[in-house]
């Protein structure tokens, strides 16, 4: 007989009806938790019988990536086995190099969620104010109830724009941070240079205006502001900026932030360790190297969304003007039927309730046939 145990096999149990818990017995989780928006991600594309698909509502790059970032990703997949550089020397150099400031004065993150939410947790006490406008990206409300802080939603003027004297006049003593997020997300339009100085002026020093580029690249109004220069000129701001976009990298979640030593350090400190991974770290830096060739990449989307918005201007719709890579159509209880039309012609857009709906300018023949469920809808 051996003597070497048998492993010993309980029969599985009927399941047990458990008694309902009272509230001294269940984990406490923080009441704010309830009260959560969701974060609606972009649907994927569903297979319709003889019809291709286009996913244009997370406002992807539709360009796969690069040969060359695909080789550094490989190169770099053989050594996950370690961890990450930490301090993200190499990649905070190169960033610092292609923003032109010091590698000090940037910190990077798990794509730029990742830092919104440090900055919020390093600025924030619970009861705290954050001013950013609405509607605007929707992690905005998450993050800042996430840190136990309180969110002041300033409404976009009727043009999809940002008020931001009324931004201004919501600074109270509690508000801590004011998001600006240029162009917005998810109507489009930037703010120019000369209202974010006007705007500027008005905010106390004290408070943190972010400034939030997560479409950049795409910006070709030459009103926008340089947001480095704004930086430069105000100790109190910070941008934000993101490889997802225009770099194609959504996938491997990194991000960066232009700011000053003591907000860069508290961004470091608040960061979740060995947060970006050494393959984004390395694809990134290989993006950076490529740039030129992406440039190419970006500037055939920026003429693609030119000949959307132009098409749809022609046949009589009145939309904000587009900065970024999407368009948004504010159609009000007609969201839905618009929606609906565009799933039926294979479009996966994203619709916000009763608000609008915001449709990513992707391959060419998407965008065409955005144009043609458009002009079917009837202009609004
Ligand atoms: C997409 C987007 C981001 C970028 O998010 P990542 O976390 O970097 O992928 C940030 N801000 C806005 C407004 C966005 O639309």
């Amino acid at each position: 007989m051996s003597t070497v145990a048998e492993p010993s096999v309980t029969p599985p149990s009927e399941p047990q009806e458990e008694p309902p818990l009272s509230d001294t017995e269940e984990v406490r989780l923080r009441a704010a938790l309830a009260a959560l928006p969701a974060y609606v991600p972009g649907k994927p594309a569903a297979a319709l019988p003889g019809q291709v698909t286009y996913k244009v509502s997370s406002n992807e790059n539709p360009y796969a990536p690069l040969e060359s970032v695909q080789k550094v990703v490989a190169e770099s997949a053989a050594t996950i086995n370690r961890y990450p550089d930490m301090a993200v020397t190499a990649l905070t150099a190169r960033i610092a190099e292609a923003v032109g400031v010091s590698p000090e004065n940037v910190a990077t993150g798990t794509g730029s969620v990742g830092l919104l939410s440090h900055v919020v947790q390093a600025m924030c006490d619970a009861g705290d104010e954050v001013v950013y406008a609405w509607r605007s990206f929707e992690a905005y409300p998450i993050v800042v109830a996430v840190a136990g802080a309180v969110s002041v939603q300033v409404p976009l003027g009727p043009d999809g724009r940002h008020r931001l004297d009324a931004m201004a006049d919501a600074v109270t003593d509690r508000t801590k941070v004011v998001i600006v997020c240029t162009p917005n997300n998810p109507t489009g339009p930037s703010v120019t240079a000369a209202e974010l100085d006007a705007f500027l002026a008005r905010v106390p020093r004290t408070v943190l205006v972010v400034l939030d580029e997560a479409y950049l690249e795409f910006v070709t109004d030459d009103a926008a502001p340089d947001a480095v220069a704004v930086w430069r000129a105000h100790p109190n701001v910070m941008v934000l900026r993101t490889f997802s976009k225009a770099y194609g990298l959504a996938g491997l979640r990194v991000g960066y932030a232009v700011a000053h030593p003591r907000v860069a350090a508290a961004l470091r400190q608040t960061a979740t360790p060995f947060g970006v991974s050494s393959i984004a770290q390395a694809a990134a830096i290989a993006s950076l190297d490529a740039y030129g060739e992406l440039r190419e990449r970006v500037t055939a989307l920026v003429a693609e969304r030119e000949r959307v918005s132009a098409g749809l201007a022609e046949q009589g719709w009145r939309l904000p003007a587009s900065q970024a890579n999407f368009v948004w159509f504010p159609l009000g209880a007609e969201s839905a039927a618009f929606a609906a039309a565009c799933d039926a012609a294979g479009l996966v857009v994203r619709r916000y309730g009763d608000d609008g709906v915001r449709v990513t300018i992707a391959e060419p023949e998407a965008n065409t046939r955005l144009l043609e469920v458009a002009r079917s809808f009837g202009p609004r």
